[in-house]
C-alpha cells in the first residue's frame, strides 16, 4: 500500500485552504499604531519632494556663473539656516554661508563645502585645484518626485520606512486591514491550565500560548479549554465561531476513541474540505469552512505538529486574509546535512539556522524524540520542507536529501 493513500499531498492542502482566502475589511488606525500592519489606500506626495531647493552640504552658497569667470573670493552677505526662509543674493561675486537643510538662498545655484573655503573678514575664499560643478550640494525642489506621485500602495505592511514616508506626507492615521479575531480551543482531558500543578499523567497546556505568540502583533486571540467531551465540545465550538474570523481546534482530529473533533466539527455545520495530509508531522489535520465562509482549522494536538501546521498552514492564510500583496511564501536554506525523504509524506524538519563557512545560511536539523517532544525545539528557528521521495516503479523508496541541497524554508516567525 502506498502510505500516501486517503491523504492529500501538502499542495493540494495548501490550495484548499488558500481557496477559502476572503481579504478582511479596512479600519482606520492613528499612525502611530500602523506598524505591522497592511495598508489599504494608495498614498500620494502631498508636495513636490523636497518642496524647496534645498542645501545638502555646510558651506557657501555661490553663483555658478561666478566660479566659472574666475572668481574665487566671494564677499559673505549673510547666513542660511535649516527652518529660516531663504535669503536672497546680493549679487555678482557674493555668497551666503548655508546649512544643510536650509533652503538655497535665491540666486545662488552651487554649495561650496565648508572644508574648502577659507575666510577672511568678511570674505570667504575657495582653496585651490578643486572641481566645482553648477549645482552641486543643491538637492534640487521635486527632484525626489512630483506632487501628487503614489509613494505607497495598497497591500504593503507598514514598516518603519513606509511609516516614515506617510508621516512626510502628512498622514495621521491610514486605512488599514482589520485585526482578525482567532479563537482557539484546546481540548484533552490530560490538559492543565497554566499555575496548576499537574499529576504524572497530565500536561501543562503550550499549544494555545504557542498560536497566541506566533499571531501577537497581528491577531487578536482567545483561548478556552475543554475536556474530550461531545457536549462540552458542541458548546466550545458555539464559542469558537461567535464573531470569530478564524477558528482553531487542538488535539482530538485524530482516529482515538475520545477524538471528537472532526464529527463535532461537521455537526455543528462546518463543512469539511479535508481531513488528513500526507504529511509528517500533522497528519491527522481537518480543515473545513462555515457556512458563511469562515475557515476553520482542526490541528493535531503534539506541540511540534501544532506548531509546524500553524505556520505551514494558518499562518500564510492569515497573512493572504490581511490583504498583504507580497504573498507569505517559503524562502530556500541549504541542508547542513544529510536527510532521509521519506516515501510518500512530506517530512517537515526542525532546524537550526547556523552559518556555514562561506558566510551564507545553513540549516541544521534538531534533534526530537518524535512530534510530541518540544523539549528539542528550543534551539530551533523553524523547520524545512522535505518533498516526498519519488517512487521507483510501484514503490517508494527512501532517498537522501545530501548537505548542501537547497530546501524550502519557514521560520517560525513568519
Ligand atoms: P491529540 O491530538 O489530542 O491526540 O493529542 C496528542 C498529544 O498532544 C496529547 O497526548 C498531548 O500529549 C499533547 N497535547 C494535546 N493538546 C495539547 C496542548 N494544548 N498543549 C500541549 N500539549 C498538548
Ligand atoms: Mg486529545
Amino acid at each position: 500500500m502506498v502510505p500516501s493513500e486517503g491523504k492529500i499531498p501538502v499542495l493540494e492542502a495548501e490550495q484548499r485552504i488558500q481557496a477559502s482566502l476572503r481579504i478582511l475589511p479596512a479600519e482606520s488606525v492613528e499612525m502611530t499604531a500602523c506598524a505591522g500592519r497592511i495598508l489599504r489606500e494608495p498614498i500620494a506626495a502631498d508636495r513636490a519632494y523636497p518642496p524647496m531647493d534645498k542645501i545638502c552640504m555646510d558651506g557657501i552658497a555661490i553663483r555658478f556663473g561666478d566660479y566659472s569667470a574666475g572668481t574665487r573670493e566671494f564677499r559673505v552677505i549673510g547666513i542660511g539656516k535649516a527652518g529660516e526662509e531663504p535669503i536672497r543674493s546680493a549679487g555678482d561675486g557674493t555668497c551666503s554661508e548655508v546649512m544643510t537643510g536650509a533652503p538655497c538662498p535665491s540666486g545662488y545655484d552651487c554649495v561650496i563645502p565648508i572644508e574648502q573655503v577659507v575666510y577672511l573678514g568678511d570674505f570667504a575664499n575657495v582653496l585651490p585645484e578643486r572641481s566645482v560643478r553648477p549645482g552641486q550640494n543643491v538637492h534640487r525642489m521635486g527632484s525626489d518626485c512630483a506632487a501628487g506621485r503614489f509613494l505607497l500602495s495598497e497591500g504593503q505592511r507598514l514598516n518603519a520606512a513606509r511609516i516614515a514616508i506617510a508621516a512626510s506626507v502628512g498622514m495621521t492615521s491610514l486605512k488599514v486591514t482589520r485585526r482578525p479575531v482567532i479563537r482557539v480551543i484546546a481540548t484533552g482531558d490530560e490538559i492543565v491550565g497554566p499555575g496548576k500543578g499537574p499529576m504524572p499523567w497530565q500536561l501543562r497546556q503550550s499549544n494555545a500560548p504557542a498560536l497566541a505568540a506566533m499571531m501577537s502583533g497581528f491577531a487578536s486571540v482567545e483561548t478556552q479549554w475543554v475536556r474530550d467531551d461531545p457536549d462540552a465540545l458542541r458548546e466550545s465550538i458555539g464559542w469558537g465561531l461567535e464573531g470569530t474570523d478564524l477558528f482553531v481546534l487542538s488535539g482530538g482530529v485524530s482516529a482515538g476513541k475520545f477524538d471528537f473533533v472532526p464529527a463535532a466539527l461537521e455537526s455543528a455545520g462546518i463543512t469539511r474540505s479535508f481531513h488528513k495530509a500526507a504529511i509528517r508531522p500533522g497528519k491527522p489535520l481537518w480543515f473545513g469552512l462555515t457556512s458563511d465562509g469562515r475557515p476553520v482549522f482542526g490541528l493535531p494536538g503534539n506541540p511540534v505538529s501544532f506548531l509546524i501546521c500553524l505556520r505551514r498552514f494558518v499562518l500564510p492564510l492569515l497573512h493572504g486574509m490581511s490583504g498583504a500583496a507580497a504573498p507569505l511564501r517559503a524562502s530556500r536554506i541549504r541542508l547542513g546535512s544529510e536527510v532521509n525523504a521519506l516515501p510518500g509524506q512530506t517530512h517537515f524538519l526542525p532546524v537550526q539556522c547556523m552559518r556555514a563557512n562561506d558566510g551564507g545560511s545553513i540549516a541544521v536539523p534538531c534533534p526530537t524524540n518524535g512530534s510530541g517532544d518540544f523539549c528539542g525545539l528550543g534551539n530551533s528557528d523553524g523547520f524545512v520542507e522535505i518533498e516526498p521521495a519519488p517512487l521507483t516503479g510501484s514503490r517508494p523508496h527512501r532517498s537522501p536529501i545530501v548537505a548542501g541541497d537547497s530546501v524550502p524554508w519557514f521560520p517560525w516567525e513568519g
